[in-house]
Protein backbone atom coordinates (compact mmCIF):
# COMPACT_ATOMS: atom_id res chain seq x y z
CA UNK A 1 0.00 0.00 0.00
CA UNK A 2 3.04 2.26 0.51
CA UNK A 3 4.50 1.78 -2.55
CA UNK A 4 3.62 4.21 -4.37
CA UNK A 5 5.28 6.53 -1.96
CA UNK A 6 8.56 5.01 -1.28
CA UNK A 7 9.36 4.76 -4.98
CA UNK A 8 11.40 8.07 -4.97
CA UNK A 9 12.80 10.37 -2.51
CA UNK A 10 11.10 12.72 -0.46
CA UNK A 11 11.23 15.32 2.45
CA UNK A 12 9.79 14.09 5.71
CA UNK A 13 7.96 17.27 7.08
CA UNK A 14 7.84 16.45 11.03
CA UNK A 15 5.23 18.47 13.25
CA UNK A 16 3.16 18.12 16.73
CA UNK A 17 0.01 18.77 15.12
CA UNK A 18 -1.46 18.68 11.64
CA UNK A 19 -4.78 19.97 10.56
CA UNK A 20 -5.81 17.25 8.24
CA UNK A 21 -9.47 18.18 8.33
CA UNK A 22 -12.45 19.60 10.13
CA UNK A 23 -13.19 16.53 12.01
CA UNK A 24 -9.85 15.48 12.66
CA UNK A 25 -9.51 17.19 15.99
CA UNK A 26 -5.05 16.88 15.63
CA UNK A 27 -4.32 20.40 15.76
CA UNK A 28 -4.86 22.95 18.55
CA UNK A 29 -4.50 26.59 16.30
CA UNK A 30 -2.15 27.83 13.91
CA UNK A 31 0.76 25.93 14.15
CA UNK A 32 -1.46 22.36 12.61
CA UNK A 33 -3.53 25.01 10.37
CA UNK A 34 0.12 25.80 8.83
CA UNK A 35 1.42 22.63 8.78
CA UNK A 36 -1.98 21.06 6.97
CA UNK A 37 -1.86 24.12 4.48
CA UNK A 38 1.71 23.04 3.70
CA UNK A 39 1.23 19.35 2.71
CA UNK A 40 -2.07 20.80 0.97
CA UNK A 41 0.35 22.82 -1.04
CA UNK A 42 2.75 20.31 -1.72
CA UNK A 43 -0.10 18.07 -3.29
CA UNK A 44 -1.24 20.51 -5.40
CA UNK A 45 2.85 21.58 -6.45
CA UNK A 46 3.33 17.62 -6.87
CA UNK A 47 5.69 18.19 -4.39
CA UNK A 48 7.30 14.79 -2.94
CA UNK A 49 6.68 14.99 0.60
CA UNK A 50 5.57 12.76 3.92
CA UNK A 51 4.43 14.08 6.70
CA UNK A 52 5.05 12.83 10.50
CA UNK A 53 2.85 13.70 13.00
CA UNK A 54 1.11 12.21 16.44
CA UNK A 55 -2.34 10.33 16.26
CA UNK A 56 -3.64 11.97 19.09
CA UNK A 57 -6.77 9.85 19.14
CA UNK A 58 -8.66 12.48 21.99
CA UNK A 59 -7.82 15.16 20.09
CA UNK A 60 -6.97 18.67 21.77
CA UNK A 61 -9.78 19.32 23.92
CA UNK A 62 -13.21 20.00 23.59
CA UNK A 63 -14.06 23.55 24.63
CA UNK A 64 -17.72 24.54 26.05
CA UNK A 65 -18.26 28.14 27.37
CA UNK A 66 -20.65 28.52 30.11
CA UNK A 67 -23.06 31.86 30.18
CA UNK A 68 -20.09 33.79 32.51
CA UNK A 69 -17.52 33.10 30.42
CA UNK A 70 -16.20 30.26 32.08
CA UNK A 71 -14.46 27.36 29.83
CA UNK A 72 -14.68 24.14 30.39
CA UNK A 73 -12.48 21.00 28.49
CA UNK A 74 -13.31 17.52 27.42
CA UNK A 75 -11.38 15.03 25.37
CA UNK A 76 -12.55 15.64 21.74
CA UNK A 77 -11.66 11.88 20.53
CA UNK A 78 -11.64 10.59 17.18
CA UNK A 79 -11.63 6.90 15.40
CA UNK A 80 -8.33 7.22 12.92
CA UNK A 81 -9.48 3.62 11.75
CA UNK A 82 -12.72 5.98 9.76
CA UNK A 83 -9.98 7.89 8.17
CA UNK A 84 -6.67 6.08 7.51
CA UNK A 85 -5.34 2.43 7.23
CA UNK A 86 -2.91 0.72 9.82
CA UNK A 87 0.91 1.18 8.94
CA UNK A 88 2.66 -2.41 8.36
CA UNK A 89 5.69 -1.61 10.78
CA UNK A 90 6.34 -1.40 13.94
CA UNK A 91 9.42 -0.09 15.76
CA UNK A 92 10.20 0.24 19.52
CA UNK A 93 12.24 3.35 21.42
CA UNK A 94 13.68 3.39 24.32
CA UNK A 95 11.84 5.25 27.55
CA UNK A 96 12.60 4.70 31.10
CA UNK A 97 14.64 1.76 29.89
CA UNK A 98 12.31 -0.08 28.15
CA UNK A 99 11.18 -0.59 24.61
CA UNK A 100 8.04 1.46 23.63
CA UNK A 101 6.30 0.10 20.57
CA UNK A 102 5.56 2.28 17.83
CA UNK A 103 3.20 2.32 14.89
CA UNK A 104 0.37 4.21 13.09
CA UNK A 105 -1.80 5.08 10.52
CA UNK A 106 -1.40 6.17 7.12
CA UNK A 107 -3.43 9.55 6.23
CA UNK A 108 -3.71 9.92 2.47
CA UNK A 109 -4.36 13.57 1.89
CA UNK A 110 -5.56 14.12 -1.25
CA UNK A 111 -4.81 17.47 -3.19
CA UNK A 112 -8.25 18.56 -5.28
CA UNK A 113 -5.79 18.39 -8.47
CA UNK A 114 -5.78 14.47 -7.70
CA UNK A 115 -1.34 14.37 -6.21
CA UNK A 116 -1.57 12.49 -3.21
CA UNK A 117 0.75 13.01 0.15
CA UNK A 118 1.00 10.27 2.83
CA UNK A 119 0.75 11.36 6.70
CA UNK A 120 2.19 9.36 9.00
CA UNK A 121 -0.46 8.77 12.28
CA UNK A 122 2.34 7.91 14.89
CA UNK A 123 0.18 5.73 17.59
CA UNK A 124 1.25 3.81 20.76
CA UNK A 125 -1.81 2.20 21.76
CA UNK A 126 -0.73 -1.37 20.83
CA UNK A 127 -0.91 -4.29 22.87
CA UNK A 128 2.52 -4.74 23.35
CA UNK A 129 3.02 -1.60 25.83
CA UNK A 130 1.93 -0.76 28.77
CA UNK A 131 -1.59 1.28 30.06
CA UNK A 132 1.02 4.01 30.37
CA UNK A 133 2.53 4.53 27.59
CA UNK A 134 -0.09 3.82 25.17
CA UNK A 135 -1.28 7.06 26.20
CA UNK A 136 2.07 8.87 24.76
CA UNK A 137 -0.31 9.76 21.84
CA UNK A 138 -3.67 10.39 23.19
CA UNK A 139 -3.58 14.05 23.89
CA UNK A 140 -1.80 16.78 22.19
CA UNK A 141 -0.05 19.24 24.73
CA UNK A 142 -1.69 17.47 27.17
CA UNK A 143 0.16 16.11 30.54
CA UNK A 144 3.34 17.25 32.26
CA UNK A 145 7.13 17.95 31.20
CA UNK A 146 7.92 14.13 31.77
CA UNK A 147 4.54 13.08 29.48
CA UNK A 148 5.83 16.32 26.91
CA UNK A 149 8.73 14.93 26.27
CA UNK A 150 7.99 10.65 26.39
CA UNK A 151 5.48 12.40 23.00
CA UNK A 152 9.05 14.20 21.77
CA UNK A 153 10.93 10.98 21.95
CA UNK A 154 7.84 8.86 19.76
CA UNK A 155 7.53 12.26 17.14
CA UNK A 156 11.53 12.50 16.79
CA UNK A 157 12.94 9.35 17.25
CA UNK A 158 10.22 6.73 16.61
CA UNK A 159 9.23 9.04 13.17
CA UNK A 160 12.84 8.35 11.93
CA UNK A 161 12.89 4.81 12.65
CA UNK A 162 9.22 4.17 11.30
CA UNK A 163 10.24 6.04 8.35
CA UNK A 164 13.18 3.68 8.03
CA UNK A 165 11.40 0.49 9.05
CA UNK A 166 8.83 1.17 6.10
CA UNK A 167 11.03 1.63 3.60
CA UNK A 168 11.33 5.57 2.45
CA UNK A 169 13.61 7.33 1.05
CA UNK A 170 14.09 10.33 2.65
CA UNK A 171 16.29 13.23 1.16
CA UNK A 172 15.70 15.93 3.86
CA UNK A 173 13.61 16.57 6.95
CA UNK A 174 11.85 19.32 7.56
CA UNK A 175 11.31 20.25 11.72
CA UNK A 176 8.30 22.34 12.23
CA UNK A 177 9.08 23.79 15.09
CA UNK A 178 11.50 22.50 18.23
CA UNK A 179 9.17 19.53 19.17
CA UNK A 180 10.43 16.96 16.86
CA UNK A 181 14.28 18.52 17.65
CA UNK A 182 15.23 14.88 19.15
CA UNK A 183 14.49 13.47 15.09
CA UNK A 184 18.55 14.64 15.10
CA UNK A 185 20.02 12.63 17.89
CA UNK A 186 18.22 9.35 15.43
CA UNK A 187 20.26 10.50 12.82
CA UNK A 188 23.70 11.18 14.65
CA UNK A 189 23.35 7.33 15.97
CA UNK A 190 22.66 6.66 12.26
CA UNK A 191 25.89 8.65 11.50
CA UNK A 192 28.78 7.78 14.02
CA UNK A 193 31.85 6.98 13.28
CA UNK A 194 33.18 3.39 13.61
CA UNK A 195 34.66 3.98 17.76
CA UNK A 196 38.36 2.60 16.58
CA UNK A 197 38.47 5.62 14.02
CA UNK A 198 37.98 8.05 16.62
CA UNK A 199 40.76 9.76 18.10
CA UNK A 200 40.65 11.21 21.49
CA UNK A 201 38.12 14.42 22.47
CA UNK A 202 36.65 13.91 18.97
CA UNK A 203 33.06 13.73 18.44
CA UNK A 204 31.87 10.30 17.84
CA UNK A 205 29.42 11.33 14.82
CA UNK A 206 29.44 13.19 11.75
CA UNK A 207 27.90 16.26 12.55
CA UNK A 208 27.92 17.71 9.45
CA UNK A 209 26.34 14.82 7.30
CA UNK A 210 23.70 15.17 9.28
CA UNK A 211 23.22 18.80 9.72
CA UNK A 212 22.81 18.71 5.75
CA UNK A 213 19.79 16.88 5.79
CA UNK A 214 18.21 19.37 8.67
CA UNK A 215 16.06 22.29 7.96
CA UNK A 216 14.43 23.62 10.90
CA UNK A 217 11.36 26.46 11.05
CA UNK A 218 10.94 27.80 13.98
CA UNK A 219 7.86 29.54 15.22
CA UNK A 220 8.47 30.81 18.87
CA UNK A 221 9.69 34.50 19.66
CA UNK A 222 10.03 34.06 23.32
CA UNK A 223 12.56 32.22 25.52
CA UNK A 224 9.84 31.33 27.49
CA UNK A 225 8.16 29.52 24.52
CA UNK A 226 10.54 26.83 23.56
CA UNK A 227 10.12 23.78 24.86
CA UNK A 228 13.09 22.71 27.57
CA UNK A 229 13.80 19.90 29.72
CA UNK A 230 15.68 19.62 32.71
CA UNK A 231 18.68 16.57 32.18
CA UNK A 232 17.57 14.44 35.24
CA UNK A 233 14.22 14.34 33.49
CA UNK A 234 16.34 13.72 29.87
CA UNK A 235 18.86 10.91 31.83
CA UNK A 236 15.66 9.68 33.49
CA UNK A 237 13.90 8.88 30.13
CA UNK A 238 16.48 8.76 27.54
CA UNK A 239 18.88 7.31 29.39
CA UNK A 240 22.47 7.32 27.30
CA UNK A 241 21.09 7.31 24.11
CA UNK A 242 23.39 9.85 23.22
CA UNK A 243 26.65 11.13 25.37
CA UNK A 244 26.31 13.63 27.56
CA UNK A 245 29.32 15.41 26.18
CA UNK A 246 27.66 15.93 22.62
CA UNK A 247 24.15 16.02 23.74
CA UNK A 248 25.03 18.89 26.27
CA UNK A 249 27.02 20.75 23.36
CA UNK A 250 24.11 20.56 20.89
CA UNK A 251 21.07 21.62 23.14
CA UNK A 252 22.23 23.61 25.70
CA UNK A 253 24.58 22.99 28.90
CA UNK A 254 21.92 23.50 31.86
CA UNK A 255 18.60 22.36 30.21
CA UNK A 256 17.79 20.84 26.52
CA UNK A 257 16.50 23.44 25.05
CA UNK A 258 14.78 21.77 21.50
CA UNK A 259 15.06 25.12 19.66
CA UNK A 260 19.02 25.27 20.47
CA UNK A 261 18.95 21.80 19.42
CA UNK A 262 17.40 22.21 16.27
CA UNK A 263 19.09 25.03 15.15
CA UNK A 264 22.48 23.82 15.96
CA UNK A 265 21.28 20.34 14.24
CA UNK A 266 19.91 22.40 10.69
CA UNK A 267 21.85 23.73 8.08
CA UNK A 268 19.22 25.54 6.83
CA UNK A 269 17.27 27.97 9.93
CA UNK A 270 13.72 30.30 8.76
CA UNK A 271 11.68 32.62 10.79
CA UNK A 272 8.04 32.68 9.43
CA UNK A 273 7.79 36.29 9.07
CA UNK A 274 10.69 38.86 8.11
CA UNK A 275 10.62 40.31 11.61
CA UNK A 276 10.09 37.17 13.26
CA UNK A 277 13.76 35.93 11.87
CA UNK A 278 15.37 39.70 12.71
CA UNK A 279 13.80 38.60 16.35
CA UNK A 280 15.07 35.06 16.29
CA UNK A 281 18.60 36.21 14.90
CA UNK A 282 19.01 38.70 18.46
CA UNK A 283 17.68 35.84 20.71
CA UNK A 284 20.64 33.64 19.45
CA UNK A 285 23.47 35.74 17.76
CA UNK A 286 25.91 33.83 15.26
CA UNK A 287 23.13 31.95 13.92
CA UNK A 288 22.13 32.25 10.32
CA UNK A 289 18.56 32.47 10.61
CA UNK A 290 16.68 33.39 7.15
CA UNK A 291 13.08 34.31 6.51
CA UNK A 292 10.22 32.59 4.64
CA UNK A 293 7.23 34.20 5.80
CA UNK A 294 3.83 32.29 5.94
CA UNK A 295 0.79 31.51 3.51
CA UNK A 296 -2.51 29.58 3.64
CA UNK A 297 -4.06 27.45 1.32
CA UNK A 298 -5.73 29.01 -1.49
CA UNK A 299 -8.88 26.20 -2.15
CA UNK A 300 -8.85 25.68 1.61
CA UNK A 301 -9.22 29.57 2.62
CA UNK A 302 -11.06 31.29 -0.04
CA UNK A 303 -14.82 30.46 0.72
CA UNK A 304 -17.52 29.31 -1.94
CA UNK A 305 -18.46 32.74 -3.38
CA UNK A 306 -14.64 33.48 -3.57
CA UNK A 307 -13.72 30.39 -5.20
CA UNK A 308 -16.51 30.73 -7.65
CA UNK A 309 -15.72 34.16 -8.81
CA UNK A 310 -11.63 33.26 -9.04
CA UNK A 311 -12.71 30.58 -11.36
CA UNK A 312 -14.93 32.28 -13.44
CA UNK A 313 -12.35 35.44 -13.86
CA UNK A 314 -9.29 34.10 -13.22
CA UNK A 315 -9.24 30.46 -14.04
CA UNK A 316 -6.11 28.25 -12.51
CA UNK A 317 -5.88 30.70 -9.79
CA UNK A 318 -5.60 27.72 -7.43
CA UNK A 319 -2.39 26.39 -8.87
CA UNK A 320 -0.97 29.58 -9.24
CA UNK A 321 -2.60 32.39 -6.96
CA UNK A 322 -0.14 35.16 -7.87
CA UNK A 323 -2.80 35.00 -10.78
CA UNK A 324 -4.87 36.84 -8.00
CA UNK A 325 -2.49 40.05 -8.62
CA UNK A 326 -4.40 41.22 -11.66
CA UNK A 327 -8.14 40.76 -9.43
CA UNK A 328 -8.34 44.75 -8.77
CA UNK A 329 -8.16 45.18 -12.49
CA UNK A 330 -10.14 41.82 -13.52
CA UNK A 331 -12.84 41.44 -10.87
CA UNK A 332 -15.71 43.99 -11.35
CA UNK A 333 -15.92 45.46 -7.79
CA UNK A 334 -20.02 45.20 -7.80
CA UNK A 335 -19.07 40.80 -7.68
CA UNK A 336 -16.91 41.13 -5.19
CA UNK A 337 -18.83 42.61 -2.91
CA UNK A 338 -21.78 40.52 -4.18
CA UNK A 339 -19.73 37.58 -3.17
CA UNK A 340 -19.12 39.02 0.11
CA UNK A 341 -22.36 39.59 0.99
CA UNK A 342 -23.39 35.75 0.35
CA UNK A 343 -19.83 34.82 2.57
CA UNK A 344 -21.75 37.74 5.41
CA UNK A 345 -25.17 36.34 4.86
CA UNK A 346 -23.53 32.49 5.63
CA UNK A 347 -21.62 33.51 8.70
CA UNK A 348 -24.75 35.26 9.81
CA UNK A 349 -27.25 32.26 9.83
CA UNK A 350 -24.19 30.31 11.64
CA UNK A 351 -24.36 32.55 14.43
CA UNK A 352 -27.75 32.67 14.41
CA UNK A 353 -28.39 28.57 14.46
CA UNK A 354 -25.15 28.05 17.34
CA UNK A 355 -26.17 31.08 19.24
CA UNK A 356 -29.97 32.82 18.46
CA UNK A 357 -28.18 36.09 17.92
CA UNK A 358 -29.34 37.87 14.62
CA UNK A 359 -26.35 40.40 13.35
CA UNK A 360 -27.30 43.02 11.18
CA UNK A 361 -26.26 42.54 7.95
CA UNK A 362 -26.05 46.28 6.72
CA UNK A 363 -23.69 47.09 9.68
CA UNK A 364 -20.47 45.85 10.03
CA UNK A 365 -18.91 43.08 11.44
CA UNK A 366 -15.07 42.96 13.58
CA UNK A 367 -14.35 39.60 13.38
CA UNK A 368 -11.42 38.55 16.05
CA UNK A 369 -10.95 35.08 16.10
CA UNK A 370 -7.29 33.15 17.43
CA UNK A 371 -6.18 31.41 20.72
CA UNK A 372 -7.04 33.09 23.67
CA UNK A 373 -3.46 33.78 24.99
CA UNK A 374 -2.46 36.95 26.93
CA UNK A 375 -0.13 38.34 24.33
CA UNK A 376 -2.57 38.35 21.77
CA UNK A 377 -4.75 40.62 23.65
CA UNK A 378 -8.10 40.02 22.98
CA UNK A 379 -9.31 42.51 25.35
CA UNK A 380 -7.42 45.57 23.81
CA UNK A 381 -10.39 46.68 21.95
CA UNK A 382 -12.24 46.91 25.54
CA UNK A 383 -8.98 48.76 27.07
CA UNK A 384 -11.82 52.19 27.55
CA UNK A 385 -15.08 51.26 27.23
CA UNK A 386 -16.75 55.14 26.95
CA UNK A 387 -14.28 55.68 24.16
CA UNK A 388 -15.60 52.46 22.38
CA UNK A 389 -19.61 53.12 23.30
CA UNK A 390 -19.16 56.75 21.89
CA UNK A 391 -17.34 55.30 18.64
CA UNK A 392 -20.77 52.94 18.33
CA UNK A 393 -22.70 55.77 19.08
CA UNK A 394 -21.65 57.90 16.14
CA UNK A 395 -21.16 54.49 13.28
CA UNK A 396 -22.66 51.42 14.25
CA UNK A 397 -21.02 47.99 14.46
CA UNK A 398 -21.07 44.23 15.79
CA UNK A 399 -18.50 41.85 16.87
CA UNK A 400 -17.86 38.60 16.16
CA UNK A 401 -15.02 36.27 18.57
CA UNK A 402 -14.10 32.67 18.97
CA UNK A 403 -10.86 31.10 20.70
CA UNK A 404 -9.92 28.45 22.78
CA UNK A 405 -7.27 28.63 25.78
CA UNK A 406 -5.29 26.07 26.74
CA UNK A 407 -5.87 24.06 29.72
CA UNK A 408 -3.41 24.79 31.55
CA UNK A 409 -3.72 29.02 30.38
CA UNK A 410 -5.13 31.04 33.54
CA UNK A 411 -4.95 33.76 32.28
CA UNK A 412 -6.01 32.77 28.68
CA UNK A 413 -9.31 31.53 30.42
CA UNK A 414 -9.40 35.04 32.17
CA UNK A 415 -9.56 36.79 29.21
CA UNK A 416 -12.82 34.57 28.05
CA UNK A 417 -14.23 35.26 31.53
CA UNK A 418 -13.85 39.23 30.42
CA UNK A 419 -14.62 38.64 27.11
CA UNK A 420 -18.39 38.11 28.23
CA UNK A 421 -18.01 40.57 30.84
CA UNK A 422 -17.87 43.45 28.14
CA UNK A 423 -20.25 41.69 26.27
CA UNK A 424 -23.01 42.00 29.02
CA UNK A 425 -21.81 45.85 29.52
CA UNK A 426 -22.54 46.91 25.61
CA UNK A 427 -25.18 44.75 25.29
CA UNK A 428 -27.43 48.18 24.26
CA UNK A 429 -25.20 49.27 22.23
CA UNK A 430 -22.74 46.89 20.35
CA UNK A 431 -23.79 43.26 19.55
CA UNK A 432 -21.50 41.01 20.59
CA UNK A 433 -21.16 37.13 19.60
CA UNK A 434 -18.43 34.63 20.74
CA UNK A 435 -18.40 31.07 18.85
CA UNK A 436 -17.35 28.32 21.22
CA UNK A 437 -15.25 25.63 19.35
CA UNK A 438 -12.94 27.62 17.38
CA UNK A 439 -12.24 24.94 14.43
CA UNK A 440 -10.74 24.98 10.80
CA UNK A 441 -14.81 25.63 9.98
CA UNK A 442 -15.85 28.30 12.02
CA UNK A 443 -12.17 30.13 11.26
CA UNK A 444 -13.27 29.85 7.79
CA UNK A 445 -17.22 31.11 8.20
CA UNK A 446 -15.45 34.32 10.14
CA UNK A 447 -12.69 34.98 8.22
CA UNK A 448 -15.25 35.13 5.05
CA UNK A 449 -17.99 36.66 6.63
CA UNK A 450 -16.42 39.51 9.02
CA UNK A 451 -16.05 42.85 7.08
CA UNK A 452 -12.49 44.13 9.14
CA UNK A 453 -10.25 41.12 10.62
CA UNK A 454 -9.07 42.72 13.67
CA UNK A 455 -5.67 41.47 15.40
CA UNK A 456 -4.25 43.32 18.33
CA UNK A 457 -1.23 41.59 19.52
CA UNK A 458 1.90 42.85 22.37
CA UNK A 459 4.84 43.35 19.63
CA UNK A 460 7.08 41.18 18.86
CA UNK A 461 5.20 37.84 19.90
CA UNK A 462 3.02 37.75 16.74
CA UNK A 463 5.53 35.35 15.11
CA UNK A 464 3.47 35.91 11.94
CA UNK A 465 -0.18 35.31 11.96
CA UNK A 466 -1.79 33.65 9.27
CA UNK A 467 -5.66 34.25 9.94
CA UNK A 468 -5.24 37.59 8.62
CA UNK A 469 -4.16 36.12 5.29
CA UNK A 470 -7.36 34.10 5.25
CA UNK A 471 -9.39 37.19 5.65
CA UNK A 472 -7.46 38.40 2.51
CA UNK A 473 -8.15 35.42 0.02
CA UNK A 474 -12.03 36.85 1.03
CA UNK A 475 -11.66 40.13 0.29
CA UNK A 476 -11.85 41.15 3.96
CA UNK A 477 -8.71 43.83 4.99
CA UNK A 478 -7.33 43.48 8.36
CA UNK A 479 -6.69 45.89 10.56
CA UNK A 480 -3.40 45.18 12.63
CA UNK A 481 -1.02 45.76 14.80
CA UNK A 482 1.95 46.15 12.82
CA UNK A 483 3.75 42.90 13.84
CA UNK A 484 4.33 39.38 12.17
CA UNK A 485 2.99 39.34 8.31
CA UNK A 486 1.27 42.54 8.51
CA UNK A 487 4.62 44.59 8.37
CA UNK A 488 4.76 42.97 4.95
CA UNK A 489 1.38 42.85 4.34
CA UNK A 490 0.22 46.38 5.06
CA UNK A 491 -0.14 49.12 2.70
CA UNK A 492 -2.28 51.46 4.74
CA UNK A 493 -5.47 52.27 3.12
CA UNK A 494 -5.19 50.16 0.06
CA UNK A 495 -4.44 46.48 1.86
CA UNK A 496 -6.04 47.65 5.09
CA UNK A 497 -5.05 49.31 8.26
CA UNK A 498 -2.51 49.69 10.74
CA UNK A 499 -2.87 49.84 14.59
CA UNK A 500 0.22 51.83 15.72
CA UNK A 501 3.67 51.41 14.07
CA UNK A 502 6.19 48.77 13.64
CA UNK A 503 9.04 49.87 16.25
CA UNK A 504 9.67 47.73 18.91
CA UNK A 505 8.46 48.28 22.11
CA UNK A 506 11.34 47.37 24.32
CA UNK A 507 11.22 50.19 26.55
CA UNK A 508 7.94 50.92 27.23
CA UNK A 509 5.79 49.20 30.17
CA UNK A 510 3.08 47.09 29.05
CA UNK A 511 0.64 49.57 30.10
CA UNK A 512 1.74 52.72 28.12
CA UNK A 513 1.83 50.07 25.30
CA UNK A 514 -1.51 48.99 25.98
CA UNK A 515 -2.82 52.39 26.01
CA UNK A 516 -1.06 53.72 23.28
CA UNK A 517 -2.28 50.77 20.80
CA UNK A 518 -5.55 50.97 22.12
CA UNK A 519 -5.69 54.68 21.18
CA UNK A 520 -4.11 53.98 17.80
CA UNK A 521 -7.43 51.54 17.22
CA UNK A 522 -9.77 53.58 19.02
CA UNK A 523 -8.36 56.40 16.16
CA UNK A 524 -8.35 54.24 13.22
CA UNK A 525 -11.56 52.96 13.86
CA UNK A 526 -13.52 55.95 14.34
CA UNK A 527 -11.71 58.00 12.06
CA UNK A 528 -11.15 56.38 8.98
CA UNK A 529 -12.46 52.88 9.01
CA UNK A 530 -15.98 53.14 10.21
CA UNK A 531 -16.60 56.27 8.34
CA UNK A 532 -14.80 54.50 4.56
CA UNK A 533 -17.23 51.75 5.19
CA UNK A 534 -20.68 53.87 6.13
CA UNK A 535 -20.09 56.44 3.79
CA UNK A 536 -18.11 55.43 0.70
CA UNK A 537 -18.70 52.20 -0.60
CA UNK A 538 -16.68 52.38 -3.75
CA UNK A 539 -13.69 53.53 -1.43
CA UNK A 540 -14.60 50.21 0.55
CA UNK A 541 -14.35 47.77 -1.98
CA UNK A 542 -11.07 48.98 -3.35
CA UNK A 543 -9.38 48.37 -0.02
CA UNK A 544 -11.58 44.62 -0.27
CA UNK A 545 -9.44 44.43 -3.89
CA UNK A 546 -6.28 45.81 -2.39
CA UNK A 547 -6.26 42.98 -0.01
CA UNK A 548 -7.15 40.65 -2.29
CA UNK A 549 -4.61 41.57 -5.29
CA UNK A 550 -1.84 42.59 -3.11
CA UNK A 551 -2.00 40.38 -0.20
CA UNK A 552 -3.49 37.02 -1.36
CA UNK A 553 -1.62 37.07 -4.40
CA UNK A 554 1.51 36.52 -1.96
CA UNK A 555 0.86 35.54 1.25
CA UNK A 556 -0.14 31.91 0.43
CA UNK A 557 1.52 28.48 0.96
CA UNK A 558 2.11 27.71 -2.80
CA UNK A 559 4.40 31.00 -2.40
CA UNK A 560 5.79 29.44 0.26
CA UNK A 561 6.26 26.15 -0.36
CA UNK A 562 7.82 27.27 -3.91
CA UNK A 563 10.57 29.16 -1.34
CA UNK A 564 11.05 25.77 0.95
CA UNK A 565 11.49 24.10 -2.06
CA UNK A 566 14.19 26.79 -3.83
CA UNK A 567 15.77 27.80 -0.55
CA UNK A 568 15.81 25.16 2.09
CA UNK A 569 15.04 21.71 0.25
CA UNK A 570 17.33 22.04 -2.71
CA UNK A 571 20.83 23.22 -1.51
C1 LIG B 1 -5.78 30.09 11.08
C2 LIG B 1 -6.16 29.52 12.37
C3 LIG B 1 -5.44 29.87 13.53
C4 LIG B 1 -4.28 30.83 13.50
O1 LIG B 1 -4.70 32.18 13.50
P1 LIG B 1 -3.67 33.33 13.93
O2 LIG B 1 -4.20 34.54 13.32
O3 LIG B 1 -2.35 32.96 13.34
O4 LIG B 1 -3.64 33.38 15.39
C5 LIG B 1 -5.83 29.29 14.73
N1 LIG B 1 -6.85 28.44 14.81
C6 LIG B 1 -7.58 28.09 13.72
C7 LIG B 1 -8.70 27.13 13.87
C8 LIG B 1 -7.25 28.62 12.47
O5 LIG B 1 -7.96 28.26 11.38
Amino acid sequence: MLREFTRNERIAYFSMEIALHNDIPTYSGGLGVLSGDTIRSAADLEMPMVAVTLVSRSGYFHQSVDDQGRQSENPDPWSPEKYARTLPAKVAVPIEGRNVWVSGWLYVLEGHMGCRQPVLLLDTDLDENTEEDRRITHFLYGGDTSYRLKQEIVLGVGGVRLLHALDFNVRQYHLNEGHSALLSLELLRRHAYPADDLRPGESPYDIPAVRELCNFTTHTPVEAGQDKFPYDLVHRLLDDFIDDKTLKNLAGQDQLNMTRLAMNMSDYVNGVAKRHAEVSRKMFPGYRVRAITNGVHPHTWASIPFRKLYDEHLPGWCHEPEQLVRSDCCIPGQEIWQAHVEAKAELISFVEESCSITLDAALPILGFARRMTAYKRPDLLFQDMARLREIAERRPFQIVLAGKAHPRDEPGKELIRQLYEHRQQLADIIPIVFLPGYDMNIALKLVSGSDVWLNTPLKPFEASGTSGMKAAFNGVPNLSVLDGWWIEGCIEGVTGWAIGDSCDNDADSCDIVNSSDADSLYRKLDEVVLPLYHEDRDGWISVMQGAISKNASIFNSHHMMRRYAADAYIR
